[in-house]
């Protein structure tokens, strides 16, 4: 691949700097949000966490990098923004100088910050990774589906108008010139959409008063959300709310029972219907490999069949993530006693494809969902 050339660009919200091949990017604070070096791309989390990423025999491979490999990461990127100081002047000047303030201590210590702020952030859909996160609930109202352990150990609470607006202020606060960058809200934990919507306009109109002009999503689950009224959804899209995510993960009833997710295949058809009568944006999201070899292909046809049953138009997705299973979970000690197969890498990776090319049949857009790069 070709070397990007040396160069050092302004963005509104935010400035890189390419050096000998080094490419390093930071927001309008300073702090570091990409570095790339030899085929390795680095990424920092809000809480300093690096996430790496790199391409090995045509396979994308991610890994978490130590704290102290994270620092040289840092260090690193620091120097590359500190060779173009020399000469700089102005705007240019500013933005390099407020980089330098920011040394690898004082970016680990925005962990310390982050956890002030927020409780655990378990996932988000992968287009949102982006976003900013508010946490107006916490845990899961269900917490029982065999596989999940986003939300395990964290009872399902829901904060308070004064609370709520504590919290949206805090993370203002804690992201400075970063929510520049950001350009939608995500209601967060696991179904905060399960509140009424007495418990919820005030919510959003807090969440758009302290970051205005950015339309919200969240994820809902179709137990949770098929108990609403349709004028619920109406109400909420007139207060910002832009889209939703549902953890569908198959159309096969069967499975979906084996695997503790309350719902079905019909419900799931109406409660999608009553989202897309809303105007609202839907993103699917389909485990690919669950529940192994034993309902391969019962989950494909009948997911596929539900897919092709709802009212989706081709703005809506269909989020393709493959199955991760938890060593510690209730779906291994099921699977492992009923002697079902899971599906290997090789597999996994063929239904990807046949998920997909099927999906695109029907007129739909399908993206890759791996939890594994979840970052925030
Ligand atoms: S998959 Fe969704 S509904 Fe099930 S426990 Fe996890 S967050 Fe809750």
């Amino acid at each position: 691949m070709a070397r990007a050339p040396d160069t050092l660009t302004l963005h509104p919200a935010s400035t890189l700097a390419v050096r000998r091949g080094r490419v390093a990017s930071f927001d309008l604070d300073g702090r570091l949000l990409t570095y790339y070096e030899d085929g390795v791309l680095y990424k920092r989390a809000l809480d300093s966490r690096v996430h790496a990423r790199r391409r090995v025999r045509g396979r994308r491979e991610r890994f978490l990098v130590p704290d102290d490999r994270a620092r040289g990461v840092f260090e690193r990127a620091r120097e590359v923004a500190a060779s173009w100081l020399e000469g700089a002047g102005g705007e240019a000047r500013a933005r390099l100088s407020a980089v330098l303030e920011w040394t690898p201590e004082r970016l680990f210590a925005e962990r310390e910050r982050f956890s002030r702020v927020y409780k655990p952030i378990s996932i988000l859909p992968p287009d949102r990774y982006f976003t900013i996160v508010l946490q107006a609930t916490e845990g899961c109202t269900w917490n029982r589906c065999t596989f999940c352990s986003f939300y395990s150990g964290r009872p399902f609470a829901a904060k308070d108008p004064e609370a709520f607006r504590e919290h949206a202020r805090a993370v203002r606060e804690f992201l400075g010139k970063n929510a520049l960058l950001r350009k939608d809200l995500f209601l967060a934990d696991g179904n905060a959409l399960a509140l009424s919507a007495a418990r919820l306009l005030p919510i959003f109109e807090t969440a758009r008063a302290v970051f205005p002009g950015r339309p919200v999503y969240s994820f809902i689950d179709v137990f949770s959300g098929e108990r609403h009224e349709p004028g619920f959804w109406k109400a909420l899209k007139e207060a910002g709310l832009a889209g939703v995510y549902v953890g569908m993960e198959t159309g096969h009833d069967p499975l979906l029972a084996w695997l503790n997710k309350p719902g079905s295949q019909q419900e799931l058809l109406q409660f999608v219907q009553v989202l897309k009568g809303a105007g609202l944006f839907v993103g699917l999201i389909v485990m690919v490999g669950a529940g192994g070899d034993r309902f391969r292909e019962a989950h494909y046809r009948d997911t596929l069949e539900a897919l092709a049953a709802m009212p989706l138009t081709p703005k809506d997705l269909v989020f393709l993530s493959p199955f991760v299973e938890d060593p510690r979970s209730v779906y291994r000690e099921r699977r492992e006693a009923e002697g079902i197969r899971p599906l290997g890498e090789e597999e996994t990776l063929s239904e990807l494809e046949r998920f997909a090319r099927a999906i695109r049949g029907l007129g739909l857009r399908a993206a890759r969902y791996d939890i594994r790069e979840f970052l925030y």
